[in-house]
């Protein structure tokens, strides 16, 4: 009877398993997932909360509201641009890469949003992309409300006359093969040009957002930092009562998060 009941779970597990794979989204099918997508549905919370269904109700955001949701974020940066700019000298706009400049969505939804920092990357097979690869291949995607808006900063004027900075800083690690596939990625999607690009240093111990602090303090040497936009609270958190920007736009990105959290007391810069 054990060894019945043994075999009988195992398979089950087994058929489990190979449902699951099955069902893994391959790029060759439909690589934006949003060509049938799940319906948009409340979760059950009276169960403890179920990572599958919480991946489909990610996926059906995806397919529906979440450019809607960026493009709101955005706009309140451009409006905020638009005003401030012209009134400071030297002005500059700081932005993160991904999922504010470039979507990954690609990778996030045939990795059904686990995260694996190497090995391959094959959107046509049905194993894990590793993102190192998924990043040097250049395929991210520009959000096309950030990519409008820092065509819009490009065409604005600061008060002695300038043209208003821009500035990428990302978390991937700066070595030089990254650096080159992000750049390619950036110009690819219509990011023609830029005043800084900073890649995180190999060695750079503790949170991102002490690295990005870092560097937008060595922006403000030269610039006024009027927005930082990003869809991580570690992309917008400074130093307490300093954020080192005036004013920051927090994209939506519920597909992962990087830590920090949100501090208790908030972040000044996004009280606007
Ligand atoms: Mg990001």
């Amino acid at each position: 009877m054990t060894t019945l009941r043994t075999v009988c779970l195992g398979t089950a597990v087994a058929v489990a398993v190979v449902a699951s794979v099955a069902s893994w989204p391959v790029r060759a099918e439909d690589a934006s997932g949003c060509r049938n997508p799940p319906a948009r549905q409340e979760l059950d919370t009276k169960w403890p909360i179920n990572i599958g269904l919480l991946a489909r109700q990610l996926i059906a955001y995806r397919c529906t509201d979440y450019m809607n949701d960026v493009a709101a974020a955005v706009a309140q940066a451009r409006d905020w641009v638009r005003q401030r700019a012209p009134q400071v000298d030297n002005a500059a706009v700081v932005l993160d890469i991904d999922e504010t400049s470039l979507s990954n969505w690609e990778v996030l939804y045939h990795d059904h949003f686990a995260f694996f920092a190497d090995g391959p990357c094959d959107l046509g097979a049905k194993t894990a992309c590793g993102w190192r690869n998924w990043f040097l291949s250049a395929r991210g995607v520009a959000l096309s409300p950030t990519l409008d808006f820092v065509r819009l900063v490009k065409t604005l004027n600061d008060r002695s006359g300038g043209k208003v900075a821009v500035f990428f800083i990302t978390g991937r690690r700066d070595e030089p093969q990254m650096r080159a596939a992000t750049e390619q990625n950036l110009r690819m999607q219509g990011y023609e040009d830029w005043e800084g690009l900073y890649l995180r240093p190999p060695a750079s111990p503790g949170f991102v957002s002490v690295y990005k602090t870092d560097i937008r303090k060595q922006i403000e040497q030269k610039y006024h930092i009027v927005a930082n936009l990003g869809d991580q609270y570690s992309d917008l958190i400074g130093d307490p009562g300093n954020d080192h920007a005036e004013k920051c736009f927090k994209l939506p990105n519920p597909f992962y998060f990087l830590p920090p959290d949100l501090p208790p007391a908030g972040i000044k810069c996004l009280s606007h």
